[in-house]
């Protein structure tokens, strides 16, 4: 279910809404209530039934909760996507969880010991190779494809374009001829780029045991590799990943790592690792799964909490290594990837039934021909392990959005269970007060999403509230840093949207 453009007061099915709702207004003052518990949800969850809480020493009912008590009926509960096409109220909320996720794994909270600030830390991109010649925004040169001598493809079309795209150009990631353009390729890349992941993390403890002039068992026994990653599909439908990747010591509290590793010999070792890993293409597909020659990493320096630009194999549109990048920048950077969905515009939020329905969702051109190869791909007998039907709609990709190590930092569980505990202590409904004992529940789903329009359009004004809210604590926050005289040391936020890049080709 896709959250369409915002409703409005001009409709009158939102109106009539809000009469009936505002027409009580103690019913009014329970359902604001309602909708604060879900977080202003767009579509929450209707669940009917019943709790209990027992004391399990002396097996006594400590409290019960029906949503009967509710003037609705129903008790609501947030839908809790991470795609912000589908729900903004819940999709802030995940990206404040990876936002916290990424940053306790850079300097420590939330159970993480600080010291892992202090270990070599790197944030790196990861992309994809070509898969023939698309349009590009903002190359060198400012045109798009430009060749000496000008020649067409076997199918008549240009193999040159001249123009200066923007980068919101809807051309941007198009192949210049869609017959030319491998899409089996890169619908498998997508596929297997988890696996050479997977296979990058593995060699490039090789490779750091060989810098290091030790086994690879040895490395093992002292060292580990932590990471948080987070998956972005470019916009010519391929996946690339932003990492955080991080040396520990071996041990359970991540203490007393060995002084021997830095920064450098991570850079180094990632930098060889992604040249020599290689993954099979499955079926009858020649040649191997690699990554593309645009690899980004930079050393993370905690101390003044600023990245520096420390290696790069390829010079594109990175980031001046000037304007730096704080911890949190990275958090934010990587908190903006973690709520979007394959298409700008959610019509690939849910698998596909059949190839029709991207009639109905207005899928076309490049991004039509990625999906319509992973389906043709995925009826194949040869590539049914792939599963390529089942994950048409992410192009092939099946790996989740967020992914990390274990010991990287906390897990969303834990920051979920978090967050409900708080609710808990900060709830005054008896119930929740009670510690030392077991819920039982009984609930059932009765629907999904508001009454009507006007609630609808009331949950949207709640949110919007919410994260008006958010901001003014944000910025008292930075007042308060300003008068303690700190703004100086902690530099300016960089706008983590002007770290943005789309690679082309
Ligand atoms: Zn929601
Ligand atoms: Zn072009
Ligand atoms: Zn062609």
């Amino acid at each position: 279910m896709k959250h369409q453009d915002k409703t409005s007061l001009h409709d009158e099915d939102v109106l009539a809404g809000l009469l009936y709702r505002m027409q009580d207004t103690e019913s009014f003052e329970q359902f604001r209530k309602q909708g604060e518990r879900c977080g202003w949800c767009f579509h929450p969850i209707r669940l009917a039934g019943m709790s209990t809480r027992v004391d399990l020493s002396s097996g006594e009912i400590t409290s019960s909760y029906s949503s009967e008590t509710e003037p609705t009926g129903v008790l609501l509960k947030a839908c809790g996507t991470r795609r912000a096409t589908l729900c903004p109220s819940c999709a802030s909320v995940y990206a404040a969880d990876a936002r916290i996720l990424i940053r306790s794994g850079l300097s420590g909270g939330k159970g993480i010991p600080n010291v892992v600030a202090d270990h070599p830390m790197v944030f790196a991109t990861f992309t994809a190779p070509s898969f023939g010649k698309v349009h590009r925004a903002n190359n060198d040169s400012g045109r798009c494809q430009q060749i000496r001598r000008h020649e067409h493809c076997t199918h008549g079309q240009a193999l040159w374009c001249n123009k200066a795209h923007a980068k919101d150009d809807r051309i941007v990631g198009e192949p210049l001829c869609m017959n030319c353009y491998d899409y089996s390729r890169a619908v498998l890349w997508n596929s297997l780029c988890s696996e050479l992941w997977r296979r990058t993390t593995i060699y490039a403890k090789r490779e750091l045991a060989q810098l290091l002039g030790i086994s690879k068992t040895a490395f093992s026994k002292q060292y580990r590799l932590s990471f948080a990653k987070v998956a972005e599909y470019q916009r010519r439908g391929v996946v690339h990943f932003h990492a955080v990747i991080r040396i520990d010591s071996a041990t359970k509290n991540l203490q007393t790592l060995p002084g021997a590793v830095s920064a450098p010999m991570l850079i180094s070792a990632i930098t060889s690792a992604v040249a020599k890993v290689t993954v099979p293409y499955p079926g009858d597909f020649s040649g191997f799964v690699r990554w593309g020659p645009q690899l980004d990493v930079r050393g993370i320096s905690n101390e003044q909490e600023y990245i520096s630009e420390i290696a790069s194999r390829d010079t594109y549109d990175a980031p001046e290594p000037t304007s730096g990048m704080r911890t949190r920048a990275i958090a934010n950077y990587i908190a903006k990837y973690a709520t979007k969905s394959t298409d700008d515009s959610g019509a690939l939020d849910r698998s596909l039934h059949s190839l029709s329905d991207l009639d109905q969702r207005g899928i076309t051109g490049h991004l039509r021909r990625m999906v319509e190869t992973a389906w043709d791909l995925g009826g194949r007998p040869e590539l049914a392990s792939r599963r390529l039907r089942e994950w048409a709609h992410t192009l092939g990709f099946r790996g989740h959005c967020i992914t990390k190590s274990r010991h990287y930092s906390v897990t969303f569980g834990y920051l979920r269970a978090e967050r409900q505990a708080w609710q808990i202590k900060m709830s005054s409904t008896p119930e929740v007060n009670h510690q030392n004992g077991q819920t039982i529940g009984n609930w059932q789903w009765v629907g999904t999403g508001w009454w009507s329009s006007g609630d609808l359009w009331l949950a949207e004004l709640g949110a919007q509230q919410k994260s008006e809210s958010r901001l003014l604590a944000r910025e008292s926050q930075c007042i308060d840093l300003m008068s303690l005289g700190k703004a100086g040391t902690s530099g300016s936020n960089t706008d983590s949207s002007s770290q943005d890049h789309h690679y082309g080709q």
